[in-house]
């Protein structure tokens, strides 16, 4: 283990509130919820006098309501969130030479071989006054030999709060936390695990790794690393240039400006499939486009933080119709989406409808199951195969029945699970949010 490393994470205590507290002091001390307003929202984050009742990120605002009445819904502004997490990034570049924008509000520094300079505790102690004095928001940051320890020394030390962990007093720290404070649990692996009796992280600490790796594989080895204070991951420098992009160079050059735009849509719905499974959002959006005659024009804009194809797709056809200034044959289309951070779906997916909400969520399962062109928009949707008579060629359900009796038991609970997905799209027209799982 490096006993000698320097981590800090720091993390802004409810972000998205916090903004607005400090634009209307009123709301300082009362429960509130960014989101989830009207019948149908979703809560994107809310103060921790709201967590007091059991609301928290992604709950619909109906459930909020309930369990809060006197909860005060505001609709937010991602705009200004997203200025407020350049403002922060801004102050820490100036501040330290290496550090990770982890997410919208949260960093990681690595100070390692800078303590013989300053205090590391000293120096981040002050970086976070500083912070606040600056962006009147309030922070957090823990401090300890990797960023799995420095982001449970924070949570711990939530709200406005500062906290070390050394190595000598790593076990101390960590063994009787409950398991859900190990980052990236998620909720059926802390309740396998919790029914196992597994409730502490001590007691994680003693389940053999092999046994560990059997009940959860990959993710359960990670586990039990994490749970032993053991994170070799490195802090990875924040890199504007960040991105991803995709570009197609057309057969024949083209003029048309419904096939163009449909091209830019297909590619805006992969990308943000993209980022969604990675958990990302984007801040940036870049159109480009090739004239017959090379010559290359590209328009970029800064944008609030999301992952929505929605909001990025109108933004990708104004671009578009923006940089496509000359009626000359294009060659090529690209859409890059940068500035990329991470980010939890419920920030990406914010402030919009429950039956929005659910139905990216339930668009990206059946693409990772079926691969990105599974679900489609309908207008990039190409034309079915047909026959040498022009009839369009059906699907056999007879084969496929011959094909189950060649497989083994898990290729036909694979199939049985896709056919449920079908039938439930097909009942419903549309797709829904229960699935599968
Ligand atoms: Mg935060």
């Amino acid at each position: 283990m490096d006993k000698e490393r320097q981590i800090i994470h720091m993390d802004q205590d409810a972000f998205f509130v916090s903004v607005e507290i400090r634009k209307n002091p009123k709301l300082l001390g009362k429960p509130v919820i960014i989101g989830g307003g009207g019948d149908r929202g979703v809560v994107a984050s809310c103060s921790y006098e709201a967590r007091q009742y059991g609301i928290h990120s992604a709950m619909p605002g109906r459930t909020a309501k309930l369990l809060c009445p006197q909860a005060i819904f505001l609709k937010g502004d991602m705009e200004e969130y997203s200025k407020a997490s350049h403002d922060i990034t801004e102050i820490i570049a100036d501040k330290v030479p290496l550090f990770e924008k982890a997410s919208i509000d949260e960093h990681y520094i690595d100070m390692t071989g800078m303590d013989r300079f300053f205090g590391c505790m000293k120096f981040a102690s002050e970086l976070r006054q500083t912070i606040i004095k600056e962006m009147g928001l309030p922070i957090s940051f823990g401090l300890s030999i990797n960023k799995t320890v420095a982001k449970i020394a924070t949570n711990e030390s939530k709200p406005d709060g500062e906290r070390q962990v050394a190595f000598p007093e790593l076990r101390p720290f960590l063994d009787p936390l409950a398991i859900h404070k190990i980052p990236g649990i998620g909720h059926a692996t802390y309740k396998k695990l919790s029914e196992m009796g597994v409730r502490e992280i001590l007691t994680l600490t003693q389940i053999p790794q092999q046994l560990m790796f059997k009940i959860l594989g990959q993710h359960g080895l990670s586990l039990w690393q994490k749970a032993n204070g053991i994170d070799l991951s490195p802090v990875v420098p924040y890199r504007e240039r960040k991105s991803i992009g995709t570009q197609a160079t057309f057969e024949s050059d083209t003029m048309d400006m419904a096939k163009l735009k449909a091209i830019i849509t297909g590619m805006v719905t992969g990308l943000t499939f993209q980022l969604r499974n990675q958990k990302k959002l984007t801040a940036c959006i870049t159109v480009t486009v090739r004239y017959t005659n090379f010559e290359t024009v590209t328009q970029q804009e800064r944008i609030p933080y999301t992952s929505l194809d929605s909001f990025l797709i109108s933004k990708a056809h104004s671009l578009f119709e923006k940089v496509y200034a000359k009626r000359m044959l294009l060659r090529l289309v690209g859409v890059k989406l940068s500035h990329l951070v991470s980010g939890y779906e419920q920030i990406g997916l914010y402030n919009i409808a429950e039956e929005e909400y659910s139905l990216y969520q339930a668009m990206d399962k059946v693409r990772n199951h079926y691969g990105a062109e599974a679900v489609v928009k309908a207008c990039i949707v190409t034309q079915p195969p047909r026959d040498e008579t022009g009839k369009i060629i059906k699907y056999n359900p007879r084969k496929k029945k011959i094909l189950i009796e060649n497989q083994t038991e898990e290729e036909q609970q694979e199939v049985r699970k896709r056919s449920k997905i079908r039938s439930f799209m097909s009942e419903k027209g549309t797709i829904g949010t229960k699935s599968y799982d």
